[in-house]
C-alpha cells in the first residue's frame, strides 16, 4: 500500500496569494470597469538586458552546428560561468572561492528548499518572521520544527540573536518582505552566535544587487569567520530579470562541515555535490550563457540602470507615503517598501486600498506573525503605474 508523506496533509495550505487573488477575483467581478493595479507579487517587469538576449540568440545557434551543440553540462554548471561569479560576486569583495564551491542552479528558490536533502529532520530551523514562505514550507514538508524569530521595528527588522540553541538559521538581507538590511556588525552577531552553537547559516542574498549603500555587505563571507558556518544563495532572477529564464547559484565554502548522527564532522560541499549529480542535471547552457554575459562592462552598466529603475520606483513610494504621514521602512537598498498600517489589521488595510484605490499589495500577516500591522509594496511595477498606484493610495488614507 503507498502511503503519502503526511507532512504534505498537515502543511498550512498556500493562504496568501491564493487569498489575494480570491479577493482581487471578488472585486473585478463586482466592479469589472476598475483599473486595478498590482504592487503586489514580487516579479520583475522590465525586459531582459540586451547583452543577455544577445548571449542567449547566440548560445540558441551554438546548438544549431555539431561543433558547438552543448548536450547535458556539468551538474555544478560551466566553468565560464562559475568563475565569473567568483572574479565579480566574490573577488573584487576579497572573498577567495574556487569553481568547486559553486553551484550552477536553475534558481535560488529550489536550492533553499533542495539544501534540506542533506540535513537531518531533526534539526530545528529558526526563520526571521516576517518571512519568505519557501523556508517555512519546504522544512514544514520535511517534518522539521520551525521558530520564529521575531523582526520588528524595534530591533530594525533583523531579528534578536536567539537565547536558545537553533540548528539551522534561515537570513535573507536584503530581506524579503520587509525591505531591511543589516549591518556588517549584525551580521557578525549572527556568524558569532553560529559558530559558538554549531548552527548552520542559510543565507540568501537574492536582493544583494540591489545594496546602494557601500556600508551594508553583499555576501555573508565578508565576515570573519563565515565560510566555517553559511552556505550563500544568490539568483540571477532579481539581479538581471532572469525570474523567466531561470539561473541561480549556492555556495558551499570546503571548510564548511557539520555534526553527522555517528559524531564525526563530515564536509557538506561534496555531499551537496553528490546530491545535485544525482537529482539535478545542470540549468540549461542558454540561461548560462545569458548569466555570463551580465559580467562584461556593458553588461552591469545595464544590469545597474534596471535596477536604478526599480530604486526609484521604491523612492518615490517611500517619499510619498512618508509625506502622507504613514510610517515607512525598506525600499532604499531593496525593492520592497514595508508599510505600518493605519490600523492593526493588514488584511483589512489590503482591503481598503482594493476597494478605494484599486490598488494591489501584500497583507503582512500572510508573511508570519510578525508581519501583522504591515503590508508590503514593490518597486517592481512600471515608473507609470507606481505613480499612479501611489497617487490613489494617497486619495483614500
Ligand atoms: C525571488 C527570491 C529568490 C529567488 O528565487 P529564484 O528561484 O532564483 O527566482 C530567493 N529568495 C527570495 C527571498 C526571493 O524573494
Amino acid at each position: 500500500m503507498a502511503y503519502i508523506n503526511d507532512n504534505f496533509t498537515k502543511i498550512q495550505h498556500r493562504y496568501l496569494f491564493a487569498e489575494i487573488a480570491k479577493r482581487v477575483a471578488a472585486y473585478k467581478e463586482a466592479n469589472p470597469a476598475a483599473k486595478i493595479i498590482s504592487l503586489g507579487i514580487g516579479d520583475v517587469t522590465q525586459p531582459l538586458a540586451q547583452v543577455v538576449t544577445n548571449a542567449m540568440h547566440k548560445a540558441v545557434d551554438d546548438c544549431a552546428s555539431v561543433s558547438s551543440f552543448h548536450g547535458y553540462g556539468p551538474e555544478q554548471g560551466y566553468d565560464f560561468l562559475r568563475e565569473k561569479i567568483i572574479a565579480n560576486d566574490y573577488a573584487k569583495r576579497g572573498i577567495t572561492l574556487s569553481t568547486d564551491e559553486v553551484f550552477i542552479s536553475d534558481g535560488a528558490k529550489s536550492d533553499l528548499g533542495n539544501i534540506g536533502d542533506i540535513l537531518s529532520v531533526n534539526n530545528t530551523i529558526g526563520v526571521t518572521d516576517p518571512v519568505y514562505p519557501v523556508y517555512v514550507d519546504t522544512n514544514s514538508m520535511a517534518g522539521r520544527q520551525i521558530r520564529y524569530i521575531p523582526c520588528t521595528a524595534e530591533n530594525g527588522f533583523t531579528g534578536d540573536i536567539p537565547s536558545e540553541k537553533i540548528d539551522v538559521m534561515y537570513l535573507c538581507f536584503p530581506n524579503n518582505p520587509t525591505g531591511a538590511v543589516i549591518t556588517r556588525q549584525g551580521l557578525k552577531q549572527w556568524v558569532d552566535y553560529a559558530l559558538k552553537n554549531d548552527t548552520l547559516i542559510l543565507y540568501d542574498s537574492a536582493y544583494e544587487a540591489f545594496i546602494t549603500d557601500p556600508a551594508i555587505p553583499h555576501s555573508i563571507y565578508e565576515i570573519d569567520g563565515a565560510k566555517e558556518c553559511a552556505i550563500e544563495f544568490r539568483s540571477f532572477s532579481k539581479t538581471a530579470g532572469f525570474t523567466g529564464i531561470r539561473c541561480g547559484y549556492t555556495v558551499i565554502p570546503n571548510e564548511l562541515n557539520i555534526q553527522s548522527e555517528s559524531g564525526n564532522r563530515v564536509a557538506l560541499n561534496p555531499v551537496w555535490n553528490r546530491r545535485q549529480c544525482s537529482k539535478f542535471n545542470g540549468a540549461s547552457y542558454i540561461s548560462q550563457r545569458g548569466a555570463e554575459s551580465i559580467f562584461s562592462p556593458e553588461g552591469q552598466q545595464q544590469i545597474h540602470s534596471i535596477i536604478r529603475y526599480y530604486l526609484t520606483n521604491a523612492g518615490i513610494i517611500r517619499q510619498s507615503l512618508q509625506k502622507s504621514g504613514l510610517t515607512v521602512f525598506g525600499g532604499e537598498n531593496a525593492p520592497y517598501i514595508w508599510v505600518k498600517t493605519p490600523e492593526h489589521d493588514s488584511w483589512k488595510f489590503f482591503d481598503h486600498l482594493l476597494h478605494h484605490a484599486q490598488v494591489v499589495v501584500t497583507p503582512g500577516a500572510g508573511f508570519g506573525p510578525s508581519g501583522e500591522g504591515y503590508i508590503r509594496i514593490t518597486a517592481f511595477g512600471t515608473k507609470e503605474s507606481t505613480k499612479e498606484a501611489i497617487e490613489r493610495i494617497e486619495g483614500c488614507l
